[in-house]
Order: C-alpha cells, then sequence, then structure tokens
C-alpha cells in the first residue's frame, strides 16, 4: 500500500491494540496504519495477520507518515505515563487538526488534562471507555467516546463500524466533552464490581443454605439467564461454577484461592462517588469486599471470632430459598445501577457534561462486561423521563422491588442469622430502605453537630438557620 494511506491508526500492539486494529481492518474501507514502542510486537502482529493488510511503521514519523489527514490514530497503551509518552511523541509528528484518541482505562481527570493541552496544541483528543476486554476489542467492543464534536464526524463512522451491535444499534455513542467518555467507562466498571459481588453472594447463600455443588447451582445460573436475570455475567458463572480441575477432579472454584484481586477502576468509581457526595454504596461494599478477601493475615488471625452455630442454617424448601436469592439479587442489582447512574449524573453536573443516560445504558447492551437485558428496562426509564433524580423510582423498578422486597428482606436476615457474609445485598437493602424513609436520623446527628460545633440546624417548622444553647457551652 501507498503511504498515507491508512485512515486510521493504532498505537499499542499489546493484547487490546492488536485486536482492536484487526477488527478495524475488517471492515470495509479501513486500512489501518500500525505502530508499537518495541519493534517484536508489529512484526508479530503483521506476520499472522497478512489478511488484515496493515500498513506497519518503526518510528513514529513512519506512522504519521502512513496516515490520511486529517490523522486519526487510537492509543491502546498502558494507562497513565506511557499514555501522556505516545501522546507527546503524537504531538511531535502530528499537524493541528489530527486526532488521538486514548482507547486506554485512563483516570478521567487525566483525560481532562490531557485533552486541555492537546487541545491548545490545536489537535483534537478523545478520551474513550473501551469495554468488553481482548473478545469485544476484536469482535466488536462497546466504546465509550468523549472529546470535541469535531471528532465526531471523523470518528463517529469508524467507531460504529468496528462497535458491538445491539438489537440493530452500534454500542457506541458521543458520551460528551473531555473526559465524558472515560468517567462512564469508570461507573461502568464500578457496576461491573458490584453485579459480580452479588451474584458471588447469591451463589454462597444457596451453596451454604442447600447444599447443593457447583455444578448443580451452574444449572441455577443458566435458568436464571433465561430469565429477567439474563446476562453475560450470570451466563459466565454458570460456565464458571460446572468447570471441574483437570488436576484434582473438584469443582474449580473450589481449587481457586478465595482472594480477588482488582485492577483500580472500582476503586476510583468510589473514591469519585465520595468526592461528589453520591451514595454508591453498593459498589463501594463490591470493593471492600475484593479488599477484605485479599487479606489472608488477617482472616487467618479472625478464623476463631465466635460466630452463630452453624447448624442453625438449614433452609427446608430449598426451591424457595433460590427463588428468593433471586429476587434479592435482582433487587439489589436495580440498586447497584441506579447508584451507578446516580454518579454519572453528579458527574455530569459537576463537570459541565451532557450526557444522555438512556444512549450510556443502550451502548451496554452489547460488547461489555455487564452487558444485559436489563438496560433495556433503563433505556425505557429515562425515555419515559430523561431527568428522572432516582433511576429506581421509575414504575418498571417500582414494581420489580415491590414484588421483590419481602425476599429480599428475608434473605438478608437469613444471612444476618447464619453469620454468612452478604455485604452488597444487605447494604443495597439499607440504601433502599434509607431513600424510602420519611424521617431520617439525620436530625440525631444534625443535634450533635450543633452540640460540639456549633454547626447549626434547619427547623421543619419555619425558614432558618438555628443554634441551640445546650446544657454542654458553657
Ligand atoms: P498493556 O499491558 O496495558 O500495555 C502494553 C502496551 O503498552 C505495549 O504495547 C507496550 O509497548 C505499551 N507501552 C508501555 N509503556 C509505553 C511507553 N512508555 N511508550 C509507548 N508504549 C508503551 O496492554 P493491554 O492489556 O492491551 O491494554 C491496553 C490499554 O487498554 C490499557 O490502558 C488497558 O487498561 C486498556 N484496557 C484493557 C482491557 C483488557 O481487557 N485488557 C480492557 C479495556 C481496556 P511495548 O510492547 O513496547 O512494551
Amino acid at each position: 500500500a501507498a503511504s498515507g494511506a491508512a485512515n486510521i491508526g493504532v498505537v499499542g500492539l499489546a493484547v487490546m491494540g492488536s485486536n482492536l486494529a484487526r477488527n478495524l481492518a475488517s471492515r470495509e474501507g479501513n486500512t489501518v496504519a500500525v505502530f508499537n514502542r518495541s519493534r517484536a510486537k508489529t512484526d508479530e502482529l503483521v506476520q499472522t495477520h497478512p489478511e488484515a493488510g496493515f500498513l506497519p511503521a518503526f518510528s513514529y514519523e513512519e506512522f504519521a507518515a502512513n496516515l490520511q489527514k486529517p490523522r486519526t490514530a487510537i492509543i491502546m497503551v498502558k494507562a497513565g505515563r506511557p499514555t501522556d509518552a505516545v501522546i507527546d511523541e503524537l504531538m511531535r509528528v502530528f499537524e493541528p487538526g489530527d486526532i488521538i484518541v486514548d482507547g486506554g482505562n485512563s483516570l478521567f481527570t487525566d483525560t481532562i488534562r490531557r485533552e486541555k493541552a492537546v487541545r491548545e496544541a490545536g489537535f483534537n483528543f478523545v478520551g474513550m471507555g473501551v469495554s468488553g476486554g481482548e473478545e469485544g476489542a476484536l469482535l466488536g467492543p462497546s466504546l465509550m467516546p468523549g472529546g470535541p464534536d469535531e471528532s465526531w464526524v471523523t470518528l463517529g463512522p469508524i467507531l460504529k463500524s468496528i462497535a458491538a451491535v445491539a438489537e440493530g444499534e452500534p454500542c457506541v455513542t458521543h458520551v460528551g466533552h473531555d473526559g465524558a467518555g472515560h468517567f462512564v467507562k469508570m461507573v461502568h466498571n464500578g457496576i461491573e464490581y458490584a453485579d459480580m459481588q452479588l451474584i458471588a453472594e447469591a451463589y454462597d447463600l444457596i451453596r451454604r443454605g442447600t447444599g447443593k455443588s457447583p455444578a448443580e447451582i451452574a444449572d441455577i445460573f443458566a435458568e436464571w439467564n433465561r430469565g429477567e436475570l439474563e446476562s453475560y455475567l450470570i451466563e459466565i458463572t454458570a460456565e464458571v461454577l460446572r468447570q471441574t480441575d483437570a488436576v484434582t477432579g473438584q469443582p474449580l472454584v473450589d481449587v481457586i484461592v478465595d482472594q480477588a484481586g482488582a485492577k483500580g477502576t472500582g476503586a476510583w468509581t468510589v473514591q469519585t462517588a465520595l468526592d461528589l457526595g453520591v451514595p454508591v454504596s453498593g459498589i463501594a461494599e463490591a470493593v471492600f469486599a475484593r479488599s477484605l478477601s485479599s487479606h489472608r493475615e488477617q482472616r487467618d488471625v479472625s478464623g476463631s471470632l465466635p460466630g452463630p452455630d452453624d447448624a442453625a442454617f438449614t433452609v427446608e424448601d430449598a426451591d424457595a430459598f433460590i427463588e428468593q436469592v433471586r429476587l434479592a439479587l435482582y433487587a439489589s442489582k436495580i440498586v447497584a445501577y441506579s447508584q451507578g447512574f446516580d454518579e454519572i449524573r453528579a458527574g455530569a453536573a459537576q463537570y459541565g457534561w451532557n450526557i444522555d443516560l438512556g444512549a450510556v445504558s443502550k451502548i451496554w447492551r452489547g460488547g461489555c462486561i455487564i452487558r444485559a437485558q436489563f438496560l433495556n428496562r433503563i433505556a425505557d426509564a429515562y425515555a419515559a423521563e430523561a431527568e428522572l433524580p432516582v433511576l429506581l423510582t421509575a414504575p418498571y423498578f417500582v414494581e420489580a422491588l415491590g414484588r421483590a422486597q419481602d425476599a429480599w428482606r428475608h434473605i438478608v436476615q437469613v444471612a444476618a442469622g447464619a453469620g454468612i457474609p452478604a455485604p452488597a445485598f444487605s447494604s443495597s437493602l439499607s440504601y433502599y430502605d434509607g431513600l424510602r424513609a420519611e424521617r431520617l436520623p439525620a436530625a440525631l446527628i444534625q443535634g450533635q453537630r450543633d452540640f460540639f460545633g456549633a454547626h447549626t440546624y434547619k427547623r421543619i417548622d419555619t425558614d432558618g438557620t438555628f443554634h441551640t444553647l445546650w446544657s454542654g457551652d458553657r
């Protein structure tokens, strides 16, 4: 191919970048320029995929020369300083008007900073969340681009051509300016943490309550996947539980060390929510549950802490119990998504993004880890009322929560009584009851604050700010 012939480029050819490059190359009309800091990955990709017709480059200058103007390049390298390093190199060899896209898992505040710096240098910068892992990158990811409107004109058609398709619609939308895309991707990951923790709690309760084997519980999840819980995570849970270890013949889940890892995006979601003052308690519990699991030394010294009599936990009607767990899972899931969308709403208000929450729920229906039928209900809710202050108050969810709440309360009671941790189930229920409460004990907290710090309070019966001369005042 001739120089300057590529309409799109990819920098960073590790698993995500190489798969995204192959996805791009497989679409009609695309010629893809590729570049990697070290030569080996480029050679390997070009040699193993001659059908892709890649235009390889071995310097940034050559990479720039291989691209049509305005040049468009997607960076898929390690988030953090490597991303800054690549942006600097691209700005050195690109010209004003060219488009630099960061498809890594960057923190949205980094994206805001980079967008400003790159824009001031005359280039367009798009921070884009990419979800779906390596398979998504290759076959169709969910894409969450931010950045300026002008870049969407060039980039939009390319991204639509490679994104996953859900119910005939590509899983990509221009989320908002600067860091909006990475913000939404961050919250996606936070919701993913909550979803996974809720599924894990459901599994644990069923296993300990009914004594069913992982393979039997796999059948339950497979069954749930045919109903309102239908989702990728429920589907893969059945697969994981069904897996037998080749070495021991045991269920694989019993051979895996029970310490959950994390790469940090869940923690970012919670840190950001704390800054914004948004109670994402379900997501926070999921992040903390992973941290607790990983503290093996603390768990070792805590094994002798007294708990309830294990024998007390016998489920009489296993089928009824399993259905109650399913309803508790569904209700808690509604809370987790409602909290996540609340965080996006608050982030949009704080950072001045015009984010269409219904469009966000739709682009998560395919390609990404939290893809689910359920997201259609969220899209419906925002279609009916775009400014819905709390997602779970949409009529569909109110009905579902009403249907689930007895079971939900029962399961949280059973878990507490049996000494089985169910942090996400129980905190979701507390959040729900907190929202419902006509009066909260926050009034008492205001009294305490006024007592020790003269922080003042408001009255229910009149306007103004009040301070009491407490007996403690000297
Ligand atoms: P990665 O392991 O995060 O990064 C490896 C790539 O970064 C290599 O191409 C490496 O080049 C390059 N790199 C590192 N430091 C560099 C520097 N200073 N200058 C230039 N290039 C540098 O790769 P990945 O797993 O494919 O992920 C890429 C991005 O996608 C990351 O931001 C990741 O968080 C994000 N992401 C990953 C997934 C996933 O499922 N893995 C999903 C969504 C998003 P060399 O070959 O020269 O070392």
